[in-house]
């Protein structure tokens, strides 16, 4: 069997597995499981980048004040994160729906690829 080889392994097989992991098969035989939380730390919608952005800016600004007020999760935060949904788009990329109620995220074939 000589199978064409692309430049861009694609996703072959695509399981969530028990433990909360998003298991890839790629079409270049490599293996790959993704915890749901590292795919939702990896989002790189608009939304998330700013949210990651967020403490810089504060240090930045330079004003030091110690607050009694910690940051809290949120419920939906606290609950065991879950992939809803999960579906094609275009031909290099998956869009992700998680349980948070998140969906704003694409999540390119490389960028999948990319985390470990
Ligand atoms: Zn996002």
């Amino acid at each position: 069997m000589a199978p064409q080889t692309p430049d861009e392994p694609v996703p072959v097989r695509l399981e969530k597995t028990e433990n909360g992991e998003l298991f890839i098969q790629w079409s270049d035989s490599t293996e790959q499981t993704i915890s749901f939380r590292k795919l939702r730390d990896n989002c790189r919608c608009a939304n998330c980048i700013e949210k990651r952005m967020e403490p810089a800016k504060e240090s930045i600004s330079g004003e030091k004040k110690l607050s009694n007020i910690l940051p809290v999760l949120s419920l939906q935060e606290t609950m065991p994160l879950d992939i809803v949904a999960m579906s094609p788009v275009g031909n290099y990329a998956y869009s992700i729906r998680f349980s948070d109620g998140h969906s704003a995220g694409i999540f390119p074939y490389e960028l999948l690829k990319s985390i470990d």
